[in-house]
């Protein structure tokens, strides 16, 4: 409707918000991020409200799938729990259509994260939405620091902050996103059926993704930045079976094309030949990597070399009373099932550790009657 708005602005990306003529933001936002946004006195004063919060006996630092089951198993024992969320619903809010939560045939990411926290509201659990975690202090009371300065203290901590894409970071990734550029073969694959796509990255989940595709869509190129793949040679000989499939190795991605409302093609850089060369096709997987949420804990728990949080089958973590669960921890297949199931084992865990751990002053946990 009003393109030459957009033409004389830049507008790349939609929903894009203006205030007073100067950019507001832009992408995904729910009124209560606008909100904050908007009161310049919000942080401060939810900083002091969290201040003053007592001990919990179980804190979840993240709120999606893997934090929100953690909650309520934890809340469902009658002890005081508490999520502390940068955004609530996590990865989720970003997924369009969900075919493989079992027991749904087929949902929408909003609409899961609506149901997930009706279900986490329908218990007693104190949800601090738009707060971000900084670092963890261990001690008999684990401390929690904000970005907002506030801090918590809890008697055992579930980390569950998830995960986010590696993006290619090139123009037209974000105008595209779910639009044509998908991260998750398993999710968004079966929408691309009979069409010609593209997977950015030969690494194992690159050449998984592609074999995975392969089998749906018309035709799969795959996008090498280095001058080999960098997958295991069993996956890489189940690729070379395939027939249709292209490889292009020393190619950097610049740029995803669209007709304005979907992607219709990619350009990239021969390395070799420094030459800028283009692709039809209607989808983009984008496989560069997940990036663990785990930079505010560096130094503390431990961590494997990809940065993911180490744990064991209990989902306890290196410090004493800190357990993790979902993509942050090296649990293999990052899904909202997986997620959930971990979370649950992990606030499982977190509440026989507190059960077992000796009566003080300090941990004395508070059954409900
Ligand atoms: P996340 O969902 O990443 O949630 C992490 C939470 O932690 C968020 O609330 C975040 O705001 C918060 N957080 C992060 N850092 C901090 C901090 N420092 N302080 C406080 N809070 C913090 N899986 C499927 O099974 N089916 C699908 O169809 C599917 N489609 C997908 C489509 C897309 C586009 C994406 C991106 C993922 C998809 N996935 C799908 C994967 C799935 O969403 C994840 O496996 C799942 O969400 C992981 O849950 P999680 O709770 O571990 O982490």
């Amino acid at each position: 409707f009003f393109q030459e708005e957009i033409k004389q602005r830049q507008i790349m990306a939609v929903p894009s918000v203006f205030l007073n003529g100067e950019i507001f933001d832009q992408g995904r936002m729910t009124v209560e991020e606008i909100l904050v946004k908007l009161d310049t006195g919000a942080t401060a004063r939810a900083a002091e409200t969290i201040d003053a919060k007592d001990v919990f006996d179980m804190l979840i630092i993240g709120g999606g799938p893997a934090g929100a089951s953690a909650a309520i198993y934890s809340a469902r024992k009658g002890i005081r729990t508490g999520i502390v969320a940068q955004r609530f619903g996590g990865q989720v809010l970003d997924t369009l259509s969900i075919e493989n939560f079992i027991s749904m045939k087929e949902t929408e990411g909003p609409k899961l994260v609506s149901a997930l926290e009706q279900h986490v509201k329908s218990y007693d659990v104190d949800v601090m939405n738009l707060q971000r975690a900084s670092a963890i202090i261990p001690g008999e009371l684990i401390e929690i620091k904000l970005d907002s300065g506030a801090s918590l203290k809890a008697k055992s901590v579930v980390i569950a902050t998830g995960a986010r894409w590696r993006e290619l970071n090139v123009p037209g990734e974000q105008t595209y996103r779910n639009k044509g550029v998908a991260y998750c073969p398993h999710c968004d694959g079966p929408l691309f059926k009979g069409k010609p796509v593209a997977v950015v990255g030969g690494g194992n989940s690159g050449v998984e993704a592609a074999i995975d595709l392969a089998g749906m869509v018309s035709h799969v190129t795959v996008l090498e930045f280095d001058a080999t793949l960098r997958a295991d040679e069993v996956l890489q000989r189940k690729l070379r079976s395939l027939q249709n499939l292209t490889v292009i190795t020393q190619a950097q991605t610049t740029e995803v094309i669209g007709d304005g409302v979907k992607v219709n093609g990619m350009r990239y850089t021969d390395r070799v030949s420094g030459q800028s060369k283009s692709l039809e096709l209607e989808g983009i997987f984008v496989q560069i990597g997940l990036l663990p949420n785990t930079d505010w804990l560096k130094g503390t728990v431990a961590l494997s070399s990809r940065g993911e949080i180490e744990i064991d089958a209990k989902g306890q973590t290196s410090i004493p009373g800190v357990f993790a669960a979902g993509d942050v921890t090296t649990v293999p297949y990052k899904q909202i099932i997986i997620a959930m199931g971990e979370g649950s084992k992990a606030a499982l865990g977190a509440f026989d550790h507190l059960i077992r751990s000796p009566v003080s002053s300090t941990n004395e946990i508070k059954l409900a009657a």
